[in-house]
């Protein structure tokens, strides 16, 4: 099983390090949730994951999906574990979700879509908590505060919609085979399921941080009125010169709720 050829177009690098494997699953929640794993590839996570609960798992590679389905024949039959075929993204589509009822995504993510996977669960109503091994980079994106320099657009809607997000553990290349070119960390963001953010807003967010290291303001006065913008920050007590990683989340729904509001304003005295 182990002599397959890992495929670099879909990002696989198989998790060997059977201590980061343990962390993984010494880090899920005691819950009722069922299990979703994206990317099961030779199954080393997945027979740990089928050990506490049912899986779904979907996996893009055919070849990995066929020795999956061997491998795992006990647990298919029994109902314990459920395995698809095709690229997660797709399954997502519009608004759909990844399993019927509330999950938590368990998984050693492919990296070239790793950022994209984490936004659709933040975005989809089933999912609980989302424990993924990722590039550190990106976990520390995901588990920057207000403040750090990692804070970005990714940071604010996280901080929005999560009760926390934080690292569990970082990895190195060796602990995987072939070794990634990057350092890893496994990120647990525990989503506060009363919040969502519309893509109104993120494209907003992509506004504040269109250049990162310069002022809020700046960015900002690109799509919006400069004067409506400094009686915005003076109300909120912002200064003018603050750049965009300075921001507290909050205060982005704030900025965000005022503009609204005074462009409604405008237009309707015009
Ligand atoms: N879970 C295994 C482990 O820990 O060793 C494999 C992880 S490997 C980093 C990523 C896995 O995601 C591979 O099995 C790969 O085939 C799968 N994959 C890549 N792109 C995918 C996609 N769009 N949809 C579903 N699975 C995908």
């Amino acid at each position: 099983m182990t002599n397959i050829k890992a495929k670099k177009r879909f990002g696989q690098n198989f998790l060997k390090d059977e201590s980061v494997l343990f962390k993984i699953i010494e880090s899920m929640p005691i819950n009722d949730n069922h299990i979703v794993e994206i990317g099961p590839g030779l199954g080393d996570l997945t027979k740990k994951l089928v050990k506490c609960k049912d899986v779904t798992a979907y996996e893009v590679d055919r070849d990995l999906y066929a020795i999956l389905q061997a491998e795992f024949i006990k647990e298919i039959d029994s109902g314990r574990f459920k395995i698809l075929l095709g690229d997660v993204i797709e399954r997502w589509g519009d608004n759909q979700s990844l399993y019927n009822s509330k999950y938590d995504l368990i998984a050693n993510l492919p990296y070239y879509i790793a950022t994209n996977i984490i936004l659709k669960a933040l975005d989809d109503d089933n999912c609980e908590n989302i424990i993924v091994m990722v590039q550190k980079e990106v976990a520390n994106k995901f588990s920057a505060s207000a403040g750090d320099k990692d804070f970005s657009a990714l940071g604010v809607i996280t901080k929005l919609v999560s009760k926390k997000s934080e690292i569990v553990i970082t990895v190195p290349p060796e602990s995987f085979s072939p070794p990634p070119k990057v350092d890893s960390a496994v990120i647990h963001i525990k989503k506060d399921m009363d919040k969502k953010v519309d893509d109104e807003f993120k494209k907003f967010l992509k506004l504040c941080f269109c250049q990162p290291r310069k002022k809020l303001l700046k960015n900002l006065s690109n799509d919006y009125d400069k004067t409506l913008l400094e009686n915005i920050f003076d109300e909120l007590e912002l200064k003018q010169t603050i750049r965009p990683h300075e921001v507290e989340a909050s205060l982005y729904s704030h900025i965000y709720k005022e503009i609204q509001n005074g462009r409604k304003h405008t237009t309707s005295t015009n």
